[in-house]
């Protein structure tokens, strides 16, 4: 180093004398100088050297941290995805098709798969033809972008709650998440609730089929005695303890029928077999039979009784005649019982807020009393069934309690609702509003002339000359019918059953039959088929359905056979006349 130094020194300071002090000072000086660079720089080395190791261990130290950390999240997840009750796939479009890149959950097991099985797998390659293409479709409709859940039947018997979900990357979607639950328990549940839903229903049906035999039992007898005390009352001459005698059992009688009939539509309603048969109503008329009805009550009882209709009224609406007069009967009724003075008033306006057309609309029907009036405590069980506000009302007015119940139902079926206002011991207002096709009054219709314009004269149509022929199986029925036909001139023939019926129709031709529909050897429908099929040639009769049974389905099947109307037994009398009328014009006619 010395010598190095000195050369350099010589090289760049000829002059100078390398062996005088100041010379030797300056080399010593520079010595000093290189030794303390050389320590510094193997400090400096020894530093770096140790600070180096030192990152490197750390930086190996993060490192396995970091690996161990995600080996423990990755195992976290893992766990948890296998550990989960149900199955996470993941699936992604690949050029073989839909692959699944990951699945994971316990409910592989019970699919009898392992992850392995599935992933990197297709579903074609899994499941069998009919259900990978049912897969298929559902990958490619997540593919596309839509979130949905569908439900799957695997193989082996397990039923799947399935969500798939589109996951996107930059607004692409890049894959799908499958997720899927098992449901068999949950469906077996559901099953089994359908079941014993479809069992009570049955249950229902059968209850409601009992009842229909049931009234058909009751009302069979009901209409004898209601009839005949009728024929005695009208055609006999009675003393007047026996007039009033005869006048109860009418009463009571009728009364029982009224009991039957609450139940009857009660049960119907309840077992949802209450359909609704809409028809174009004249609403005045019908308001007026109501009314007229409850006229001589209130008239009893000193009471003002109004109705009150406006001039913007429909002349028809198309609604169903009997559940609309059911309600209005039962509510006026009600207001007429529980008044002792004052006045009832029936008010009918079009609907406020509800728009009317020339074609439709709602009409508003409120029906006022200032009789014993509800209190706010008995409002909760008015309009539930059997129910009556106090105990004493039974005792005091009679009912059943179902009246509310039913008009209520009623109203809704016909798209409206009842309200009450009613301050007790000073009246009540039950108003409700009903919606129906209106239709305003048509002209009469022009009468036809004949081609050479020359009027034809109607047929005179006798009693004598119109032929009836009465199928009832039921003797005291048979006999009744026969009698109220009788005492207004008509000989109607007898039939017992659908057979002799049929051949008596075959031997003359008849222009009505009055036609029980459940009888023996040949029952109504079998016969009303044979008549109208076999009497060729001749007009066929007009053949009306008399029976006890109700329900819809009765009336479809009687229509399907050919009848054109239905006769409810106990034959109401003017029911039966106003066909007769019918009958009879229509003959007149032509
Ligand atoms: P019911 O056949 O017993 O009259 P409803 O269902 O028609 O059966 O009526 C149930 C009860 O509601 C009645 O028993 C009576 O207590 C009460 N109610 C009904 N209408 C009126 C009214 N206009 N005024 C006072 N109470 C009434």
């Amino acid at each position: 180093m010395d010598s190095l130094l000195a050369r350099q020194l010589r090289k760049h300071l000829p002059s100078a004398d390398p062996a005088s002090p100041q010379w030797q000072g300056f080399l010593r000086a520079i010595e000093n100088a290189y030794i303390e660079l050389r320590q510094d720089r193997d400090f400096i080395e020894h530093t770096l050297e140790t600070t180096s190791k030192e990152l490197t261990e750390a930086n190996e130290k993060l490192r396995s941290e970091a690996e161990s950390k995600i080996a423990s999240l990755s195992r976290y997840y893992q766990q948890t995805l296998e550990l989960q009750q149900g199955m996470i796939q993941c699936v992604r479009l690949t050029p073989r098709g839909f692959e699944h890149t990951l699945c994971r959950g316990q409910l592989l097991q019970r699919l009898g798969l392992t992850a392995d099985q599935v992933e990197g797998r297709r579903i074609e390659e899994l499941a069998p033809p009919a259900h990978a293409a049912r897969i298929n479709s559902a990958y490619a409709r997540a593919w596309a972008g839509e979130e949905f859940s569908t439900t799957y039947a695997s193989t082996n018997g397990l039923e799947l709650f399935v969500l798939l979900r589109p996951r996107r990357e930059n607004g692409e979607v890049c894959e799908i998440i499958v997720s899927s639950v098992e449901i068999t328990a949950l469906k077996e549940a559901e099953r089994s609730l359908i079941a014993a839903k479809e069992h009570a229903e049955a249950a229902d049906r059968a209850k409601s089929e009992f009842l229909a035999v049931m009234s058909h039992e009751i009302r069979t007898p009901l209409n004898a005695v209601l009839g005949f005390s009728d024929l005695l009352l009208t055609t006999t001459s009675l003393n007047a303890q026996q007039i009033t005698w005869l006048s109860s059992i009418c009463t009571s009688s009728e009364a029982l029928l009224a009991l039957i009939n609450d139940i009857l539509d009660f049960s119907k309603i309840e077992a949802g077999r209450f359909d609704l048969h809409p028809e174009p109503v004249h609403l005045l008329p019908l308001l007026n039979e109501v009314t007229d009805m409850f006229a001589p009550k209130a008239a009893e009882k000193h009471l003002t009784f109004t109705l009150e209709t406006t001039p913007d009224l429909p002349d028809t609406i198309v609604i169903d005649r009997l559940r609309l007069r059911q309600v209005l009967v039962n509510l006026i009724g009600n207001a007429v019982k529980f008044t002792t003075q004052g006045s009832v008033m029936v008010k009918v306006t079009l609907a406020p807020g509800i728009p009317a057309s020339p074609t439709s609309g709602a009409l508003a029907i409120a029906i006022s009393d200032t009789g014993i009036g509800i209190t706010e405590s008995q409002r909760d069980r008015l309009f539930k069934p059997f129910s009556q506000v106090d105990s004493s009302t039974t005792r005091n007015y009679g009912g059943t309690g179902l009246g509310l119940a039913i008009s209520d139902r009623i109203v809704r079926m016909l798209g409206g609702q009842i309200n009450l206002e009613s301050i007790p011991e000073k009246g009540s207002t039950f108003s409700f509003t009903v919606n129906g096709e209106f239709i305003c009054a048509q002209p009469a219709p022009v009468r036809t002339l004949a081609a050479d314009n020359a009027p034809v004269e109607p047929p005179v149509i006798t009693p004598q000359t119109l032929r009836i022929l009465i199928a009832e199986d039921h003797p005291i029925n048979r006999e009744f019918i026969s009698l109220i036909l009788e005492s207004r001139g008509y000989q109607p023939d007898l039939a017992e059953n659908g057979r002799l019926a049929l051949e008596a129709a075959l031997r003359q031709p008849y222009d009505l039959v009055l036609m029980d529909l459940q009888m023996p050897v040949m029952d109504g429908f079998q016969a009303t088929r044979e008549i109208l099929s076999q009497q060729s040639g001749t007009r066929p009769p007009a053949i009306y359905a008399l029976t006890a049974n109700v329900y819809p389905e009765d009336r479809q099947r009687a229509t399907e056979a050919g009848m054109l109307g239905f006769l409810a037994k106990p034959v109401n009398t003017q029911e039966l006349f106003t066909v007769i009328d019918k009958i009879t014009k229509l003959k007149q006619t032509g």
